[in-house]
């Protein structure tokens, strides 16, 4: 997620001129969603294992946060009890080697390192969800703007640097396993477009993914492997990255794209794209992320990728049907795949941590670190961080309103699993 930033950064500059300017939802306000016209979709053409997953990276630090999450009748539930209950049997996880500066303090996002990943991974066991683990290697985000070595990596060369990462790769698999994390699938990278670790050459990089290949599959053998890319609309790059794994002879099951449809095309192409490199190469596709906004309201005192002031065209209403449509499209359009097997939407439960001033969210987001950066994260990425840091820009993108109310749009995810499937959707066959 390089974009957001720099969309939301702006957009911030602008709020702050003129104030916040948060148009807060009050207290009890709930968005409905018309349940009648949500397309529902064979449980017998969506295979048992089909991912319908969910990241929540930033859960524990929005919980510390003072943040609670209510079912649809307004009863205070734990978050991972509310989603496996609306049919997500996949909880996705980023996990940085270091996300610290040497006080202690968090750069944010979640401050998800392994102790993190594995307090959610245990979350996600015990209301029988699997976890996909996201590596960044790295010590905050991984992206295509930026894919910064770990600190304690910098001075390493390549060599040495795929040692460390085989290591850092098993040892954390390890602690998962050990504390009941039941893991699908482990992602080698995140968004890897121009690079990994700090290594841009892709002989390199390809050096690196076959290291954590190797990780994952002597440590724990049941999961599968994932490459994960971004930039699906760049004609004739996804089966580039392809054709060059498979030259350096990187060992993979998966390959997977982000597809955030204000970025990236459309939902056709996509779908072509990976069905080509599953074709081609024999390898599983999936949306590794997605999301869709439900509002163009920011909650939380700092600008959304997604408001009145940047991206205002979009293939659906920002609403919360609008939300809901877009979920049970996206879950169509990965079935339909070639060896499509699933959707993994991005930080739905990522809101805002209070709703009064932005100073006051601000000193939660750098104690908590519930916001995208905190201030502490400036000595690792002083251009980005550095000057933008703040809050959740998606908070108008979760499936829970201002307040952790459950939206309706969250249901289209068992919707998806429960109903009949038009004869001409399936027809394309898989
Ligand atoms: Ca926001």
């Amino acid at each position: 997620m390089k974009k957001p930033w720099i969309a939301a950064a702006w957009v911030l500059m602008l709020s702050l001129l003129i104030g916040c300017g948060a148009e807060i939802p009050a207290e009890k306000e709930r968005m409905a969603v018309q349940e009648d016209s949500l397309p529902v979709y064979g449980a017998e053409e969506l295979p048992g294992e089909f991912i319908l997953g969910m990241d929540v990276s930033s859960v524990l630090a929005e919980e510390r946060s003072g943040v609670k999450y209510y079912d649809f009748d307004g009863t205070e539930r734990d978050l991972f009890a509310i989603l496996a209950a609306n049919g997500i049997n996949t909880i996705r996880v980023r996990i940085w080697n270091d996300p610290f500066d040497k006080d202690g303090n968090g750069y944010g996002g979640g401050n998800c390192d392994i102790g993190a990943a594995c307090e959610i991974g245990r979350r996600a066991a015990d209301n029988e969800m699997k976890l996909l683990v996201d590596f960044h290697y790295s010590d905050f985000w991984a992206d295509p703007g930026k894919q910064f070595a770990p600190k304690a990596w910098r001075d390493m060369d390549i060599g040495e640097k795929t040692e460390a990462l085989r290591s850092f790769t098993e040892e954390s698999l390890r602690a998962l396993l050990d504390v009941g994390a039941s893991i699908r699938m482990v992602q080698i990278g995140n968004e890897i477009n121009s690079g990994l670790a700090g290594e841009t050459e892709w002989q390199n990089i390809c050096r690196l993914l076959e290291a954590g290949a190797e990780a994952v599959r002597e440590t724990c053998p049941e999961a599968m492997v994932a490459v994960h890319f971004t930039d699906p609309q760049r004609a004739g790059s996804f089966s580039w990255y392809a054709e060059t794994l498979a030259h350096y002879g990187v060992d993979y099951d998966v390959f997977a794209s982000s597809y955030y449809p204000c970025w990236h095309g459309t939902q056709e192409n996509l779908s072509a794209v990976l069905s080509d490199i599953a074709r081609t190469f024999g390898k599983k596709v999936m949306v590794m992320e997605t999301a869709y906004a439900h509002t163009l309201k920011d909650s939380d005192c700092f600008a959304n990728t997604v408001s009145e002031d940047t991206f205002a065209e979009e293939p659906y209403p920002f609403t919360v049907q609008g939300q809901a449509d877009f979920v049970n499209d996206m879950i169509d359009t990965a079935a339909c795949m070639e060896k499509g097997i699933g959707v993994c939407y991005w930080e739905g439960a990522w809101i805002a941590v209070g709703t009064r001033s932005r100073e006051e969210n601000s000193e939660k987001w750098n104690q908590y670190g519930s916001g995208w950066a905190s201030g502490f994260a400036a000595e690792y990425d002083p251009e980005d961080a550095g000057r933008y840091w703040g809050g959740s820009a998606v908070d108008n993108q979760a499936f829970f309103d201002a307040q952790g109310h459950a939206l309706e749009s969250l249901k289209a995810f068992s919707a998806a699993n429960a109903g009949e499937r038009p004869e001409e959707v399936t027809a394309s066959g898989k």
